[in-house]
């Protein structure tokens, strides 16, 4: 599958200089226009790196960084145009993986981007699940909503875990007591009504439905 970038940039113009020949170089590119559109880009779509203007309107590049970090170790690299802003950006070396200053050559950010894409992609084992502002990493075992990150039981994390891997899926009870955690759990049925219940509870998502008679399932939309 081709690796999907993001670039979040106000400015039209430099959204189509960077775009047309990352597609080129055939990945497939998402464009947002201010920070606020491209953090819900950033929250819906399946992400490989973001491209990040730093002057954004709405919500700037930094706050749009911290935010994308909260959430997810995507590589980002932060678009840069005036050297006042060097300073700031020092302090968000942490949080970004490289910058670029304007006016650049889109030679050197194709290569950036392919070197980054190239050290940070990970085992499949790795890979943070997304729907609507929840995400679920399975490896680091972390699930956030809207970039809080939630704290919640074994249980709950394998029923969460089983619902977004499975987006659409109706479950049984019974399906997520035997997939989840085995023959071996002794609160039965009523069980997993419980563990569903404090589970929206934590993450107050409105998504987690019931499917009346039948069991669980997180909505298609
Ligand atoms: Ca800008």
């Amino acid at each position: 599958m081709n690796k999907k970038i993001l670039i979040i940039e106000d400015e039209p113009a430099i959204r189509q200089i960077l775009s047309e020949p990352l597609k080129f170089e055939g990945y497939e590119v998402a464009c947002a226009a201010d920070g606020v559109e491209g953090l819900n880009a950033f929250r819906e779509q399946a992400v490989d790196l973001v491209i990040l203007d730093i002057m954004l309107p709405k919500l700037d590049g930094y706050r749009v960084c911290e935010m994308i970090r909260r959430e997810s170790q995507v590589p980002v690299i932060l678009l840069t145009a005036l050297d006042s802003e060097d300073a700031q950006i020092k302090g968000f070396d942490k949080l970004a993986d490289d910058y670029i200053t304007k006016p650049f050559s889109v030679k050197l950010v194709l290569k950036r981007v392919e070197a980054l894409l190239r050290r940070t992609s990970r085992g499949d084992e790795n890979i943070t699940l997304r729907y609507k502002d929840l995400s679920i990493n399975e490896a680091e075992r972390r699930v956030c909503v809207a970039g809080r990150e939630v704290s919640l039981t074994r249980l709950e994390f394998e029923i969460l875990l089983l619902l977004m891997k499975n987006i659409g899926r109706v479950f049984s009870r019974d399906d997520l007591l035997n997939l989840a955690w085995g023959y071996d759990f002794a609160g039965g049925e009523k069980g997993v009504n419980f563990h569903i219940m404090n589970l929206r509870r934590k993450l107050n998502v409105g998504y987690i439905e019931t499917v009346r008679g039948v069991g669980y399932k997180i909505a298609k939309d």
